[in-house]
């Protein structure tokens, strides 16, 4: 019988290029499947219910929270809730998918820990906070009140590195492609 599917989690501040990543290894590794996580937080153009996230409303994802049905949840921003479903974890592993995670620093460090010798937890370093204030410029979806937030959340993530299995420095995008590639194969063939 083939293994339980086994749980690679990507973590590091917004604007690290962590979802890059994670797009990347899903395309290299087709056993993978992407954990569609629930938040509270608005959909924002482009992005579609049961795909991006399971969208809910606080008071919808609070119900969860009582009823048990999160692996890990995190108010990540205030106000803006994201968090792990039980329900979709074990409906990829049912069928027969490894699992791979975006999620945020401290939902990803519970996770690793629920989990352990089953997951890796990789922390995606950027070269430096300037260099991320700029990523996150350019990207400018945000208002400049949520880009600071996304600023000093990012410092304080940052921290957090060292709690990792293993951490990417992305530095240069090919390089850091080609890490998280080697990284996740001995991983899973271990
Ligand atoms: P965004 O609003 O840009 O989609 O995501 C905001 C942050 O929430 C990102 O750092 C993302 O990785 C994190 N996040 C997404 N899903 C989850 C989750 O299920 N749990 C936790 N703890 N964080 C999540």
């Amino acid at each position: 019988m083939e293994e339980p599917g086994k749980l690679v989690i990507i973590a590091g501040p917004s604007g690290s290029g962590k979802t890059t990543i994670v797009r990347h290894l899903l395309g290299a590794f087709p056993r993978l499947a992407f954990s569609i996580s629930a938040c509270s937080r608005t959909m924002r153009k482009g992005e579609t219910d049961g795909e991006d996230y399971y969208f809910l409303t606080t008071d919808e994802f609070h119900d969860k929270i009582k009823s048990g049905e999160f692996l890990e949840w995190e108010e990540v921003y205030p106000g803006s809730y994201y968090g792990t479903l039980k329900s979709e974890v074990e409906r990829l592993r049912k069928a027969g998918r490894h699992v791979i995670f975006d999620i945020d620093v401290k939902g990803a460090l519970n996770l690793k820990k629920h989990f352990a010798q089953d997951a890796i937890a990789i922390f995606i370093q950027p070269p430096s906070i300037a260099a991320l204030e700029q990523r996150l410029r350019l990207r400018s979806t945000e208002s400049a009140d949520f880009l600071n937030q996304r600023v000093a959340k990012a410092k304080y993530e940052l921290s957090f590195a060292p709690d990792f299995d293993k951490i990417i420095l992305n530095q240069a995008l090919p390089e850091a492609l080609l890490e998280a590639e080697k990284t996740v194969a001995d991983f899973l063939s271990s």
